[in-house]
């Protein structure tokens, strides 16, 4: 980083940022910039705060010259990350497709669901045991019952499982289960619950907060990396906005600017997003076409009845003719689009 003294400040105030830098490492080299003394710290090593230099006595401001994240930056891995899940590639020009409703509610529900989806070309199969609800009262799953019917859809189909983890003791569990463990947008900011991901030996799918920053996104998914797991994909889910006429907004500028970013997959969830179903396959396409890694959607054989997210659910047949249209545009745009059967 670049540290831009103010005008007027003294040798001694340079002096101690000059000792801060070498007490973290790095070699502070005494540069002028547009008329201001400046310190460049420079060396490698993790990423320096820039706001414990912005605090100190005699400094203007700081220009970082790198990014906070290092291990999900782009350079860190030049040629992309690919993930094998099941018979499919996540990542490397391949589209995933994942299918499924919101929770886990019946093994009737939830086989049919992944006999249709698989039928339908889908490459997993998504299910949520646990379900962080916006109210208490809703229905929040059917905990470890329901990881045992995801298993029993994934015999009974061949997809393999996408399924949430809400805290540790479901982390452990949904990892022994699934075959893709989901952080969702609450839990993003949950630098345990993603250190504890980056222990895991299954690929992480970590969705956008909805107050979150490309940058915040990037650092999360850093903490999983950080600890060793490197099969991280990043989903955008939509974030919060004035807009009044979408239960969220869906930021399909963050799939061009999160692989310029990072080396990472990125997924566009496009349910929570809009949260109604006549609005999904719009979305859906829009994120293919914006170049998205995979599409993750809510599906139910009965959205009327379904016990949680049923309005945002697309009916069988629906999901069925979307994912066909899926594969159509990433086929015009040079995707590799072969389905495992
Ligand atoms: C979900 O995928 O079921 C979910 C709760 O998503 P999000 O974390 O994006 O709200
Ligand atoms: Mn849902």
């Amino acid at each position: 980083m670049l540290i831009i003294m103010k005008k007027g400040s003294t040798p001694d105030e340079t002096a101690r940022v000059s000792d801060a830098v070498r007490a973290l490492g790095r070699e502070p080299e005494r540069v002028v910039v547009a008329g201001r003394d400046a310190i460049a710290a420079l060396g490698g090593g993790a990423p320096l705060d820039a706001g414990r230099f912005e605090a100190m006595s005699g400094v203007h401001h700081v220009v970082p010259l790198a990014p906070p994240y290092r291990l999900a930056a782009r350079e860190a891995r030049p040629a992309g990350t690919v993930i094998r899940v099941g018979g499919s590639t996540i990542g490397g020009g391949s589209l995933f497709v994942v299918a499924g409703p919101c929770a886990v509610e019946s093994e009737e529900q939830i086989v049919a669901t992944a006999r249709l989806m698989k039928h339908a070309g889908a490459n997993a199969l998504r299910g949520g045991a646990y379900k962080p609800r916006s109210s208490p009262y809703s229905f929040q799953g059917l905990g470890p019952e329901g990881l045992k019917l995801l298993v029993r859809a994934r015999e009974a189909s061949g997809l393999p499982i996408v399924s949430e983890a809400v805290d540790d003791a479901s982390l452990d569990l949904v990892a022994e289960h699934a075959d893709v463990v989901q952080i969702g947008a609450r839990n993003m900011h949950n630098g345990a619950l993603l250190k504890r991901a980056g222990r895991l030996r299954k690929p992480v799918l970590l969705k956008r907060g909805i107050a979150a920053s490309l940058d915040d996104l990037l650092m999360a998914a850093e903490y999983i990396l950080d600890q060793g797991n490197g099969d991280v994909v990043l989903c955008e889910r939509g974030i919060r906005t004035f807009s009044q006429h979408s239960r969220f907004t869906l930021d399909l500028s963050l799939v061009p600017a999160a692989q310029a970013a990072s080396h990472l997959p990125i997924f566009v969830d496009p349910s929570h997003a809009v949260g109604r179903r006549d609005r999904v396959a719009p979305m859906a396409r829009a994120a293919v076409a914006a170049g998205a890694d995979g599409v993750i959607f809510e599906v139910h054989p009965d959205p009327d009845e379904a016990l949680s997210d049923g309005r945002q659910a697309l009916q069988p047949q629906e999901a069925a003719e979307l994912i066909t249209q899926l594969r159509e545009i990433a086929a015009v745009l040079g995707r590799k689009t072969e389905v495992a059967r």
